[in-house]
């Protein structure tokens, strides 16, 4: 996608702080962090949302969670916890229709909305 800042991103088009990457999926740090760790974890094919996904990217959604463990042991996080957020769709408060995992921790986080 051409004007997809997260694509910009993974194809090197515009700078990240890159922390994880394979073939599939990609993490870096979010540019406004609301957590002393606040990290993005996306794959690297472009779809839009939770909403868009098809029946063949549920492989690549379900290793993401596996990515974020990793990540989380790798910024120190794992043994106390963390939060994640997909933010989806217009009610859901999706800014960048690049589906995003928010993984956040290095504090307790704050307010639960459920
Ligand atoms: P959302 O509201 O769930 O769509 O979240 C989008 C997130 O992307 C926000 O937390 C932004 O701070 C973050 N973001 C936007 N542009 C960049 C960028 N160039 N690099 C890193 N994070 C970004
Ligand atoms: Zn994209």
């Amino acid at each position: 996608m051409e004007d997809c800042i997260f694509c910009k991103i993974i194809n090197r088009e515009v700078p990240g702080d890159i922390v994880y990457e394979d073939d599939e999926i990609i993490a870096f740090r979010d540019i406004h962090p609301c957590a002393p760790v606040h990290i993005l974890v996306i794959p690297k094919k472009h779809i839009s949302s939770l909403i868009d996904i098809t029946e063949e990217d549920e492989k690549v959604i379900g290793k993401i969670y596996g990515v974020i463990n990793k990540i989380a042991q790798k910024e120190g996080i794992l043994d106390k916890g963390y939060r994640v957020i997909i933010n989806c769709g217009e009610d859901g408060g999706q800014v960048v229709k690049h589906i995003h995992f928010h993984l956040l921790g290095g504090k307790k986080m704050g307010v639960k909305v459920c």
